[in-house]
């Protein structure tokens, strides 16, 4: 019998899968999530409603009442608005009615990387922009490439993982207006940015936005994303959304987590004030050279020490952050996600003491 994984795609069987290594720690600081959960009243009131609803029947084919709150809540039309399970699901959607064989898709390197595994599951070209010198956007290089190769999609997290940069607005409107190809923002972080280019998609109808509710909003674990478009593009990308996508728990804690965005947003400035001072603190210490960011997590480079062995001795000491050292020009960076007061000085404490250990070793 041949082998039954030759069924398989060629470029399916070339690229290695999207994972994270099933680790936990008391301090759990590397996946970018919300240290405050929703209130407790809250979750309450969500689990309830889920209780006086039969889970025999399907959810809502189109989720209209998380639709309309969605669409004032972000201020663009309801018929332009497309929400799924995780904005993961609609970045799937939204790549599967672009690209096939050949499709060049133009992403910045490095950043969140589902873009370029799907991509290539779908047997489009990944043509990477590099970054700036300090990790920062090269708007001029990204225009420059997207014109040339005459992109029919340029994908821009903003702001980016893992770097936390912001690609800003203006430059956003000039590669909208500077070619037909579709843009697509991904705002996963904007809530921390203070910039979204959501007013935008007025003026320029080849632009796309995602965004989810798995951080500014604390919804994580109920996986909730939405796409923002033109009515036209929102028709067709709707296309690929697999029927009754999302369930009504995620839906009713979706638009009760909406009507709690001033108590979510209160945790947001919070987060972002914890950002800056963890930037400071890190700045501080020897041998760290932090990145500046505008998301809720800080990249960091160890200029001395190796960062596998600083990662792994960060593990010990019960503080799990994510190591991005495979990531182009990363190889000695790890990613720290802000998390509450005393999370970020378990990790500050246990940072500092990781590289003092690893200085003794190899002073010996
Ligand atoms: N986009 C970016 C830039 C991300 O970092 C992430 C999550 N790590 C996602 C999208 C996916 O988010 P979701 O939980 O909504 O699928």
């Amino acid at each position: 019998m041949t082998d039954p994984i030759q069924y398989i795609k060629p470029a399916v069987r070339s690229i290695s899968a999207y994972a994270l290594a099933a680790r936990t720690a008391p301090v759990k600081v590397n996946q970018n999530e919300n240290p405050y959960d929703l209130p407790p009243g809250l979750k309450r009131r969500v689990a309830e409603q889920a209780l006086a609803r039969a889970w025999s029947r399907y959810p809502e084919f189109h989720p209209r009442e998380l639709v309309d709150s969605l669409a004032a809540f972000s201020g663009w039309r309801a018929d332009g608005i497309l929400a799924g399970n995780g904005s993961n699901e609609m970045i799937e959607a939204l790549l599967l009615v672009t690209v096939g064989p050949g499709t060049r898709v133009l992403v910045p390197e490095p950043t969140f990387t589902l873009y370029g595994l799907l991509t290539r599951v779908l047997g489009g070209e990944l043509v990477r922009a590099s970054l700036g010198p300090e990790l920062d956007y090269d708007a001029e290089e990204l225009r420059r490439l997207r014109r040339e190769l005459g992109a029919p999609l340029t994908v821009v997290c903003s702001p980016n993982n893992p770097t936390g940069g912001l690609l800003p607005a203006e430059d956003v409107a000039r590669l909208c207006a500077d070619g037909d190809g579709l843009v697509v923002i991904d705002e996963a972080y904007h809530e921390f940015s203070g910039q979204t280019v959501v007013p935008l998609l007025a003026r320029h109808p080849n632009l796309v936005v995602l965004r989810t509710f798995s951080k500014a909003m604390a919804l994580a674990g109920l996986r909730v994303g939405y796409l923002l478009a033109s009515p036209e593009l929102v028709r067709e990308i709707n296309k690929a959304r697999l029927p009754y996508n999302l369930n009504f728990f995620s839906q009713v804690a979706a638009l009760a987590a909406l009507e709690e965005w001033e108590t979510l947003r209160a945790n947001v400035e919070r987060i972002v004030e914890a950002r800056e001072g963890l930037l400071h603190r890190l700045y501080r210490i020897p041998g760290v050279r932090p990145y500046p960011s505008k998301a809720n997590f800080v990249l960091f480079e160890l200029v001395e020490a190796d960062p596998r062995a600083v990662f792994g001795a960060l593990c010990d000491k019960g503080v799990l952050v994510r190591d991005v050292t495979s990531y182009p020009r990363l190889s000695r960076c790890l990613r720290v996600s802000v998390g509450s007061e005393a999370e970020n000085e378990a990790f500050v404490s246990a940072l500092r003491h990781a590289l003092e250990e690893e200085r003794f070793r190899r002073a010996r």
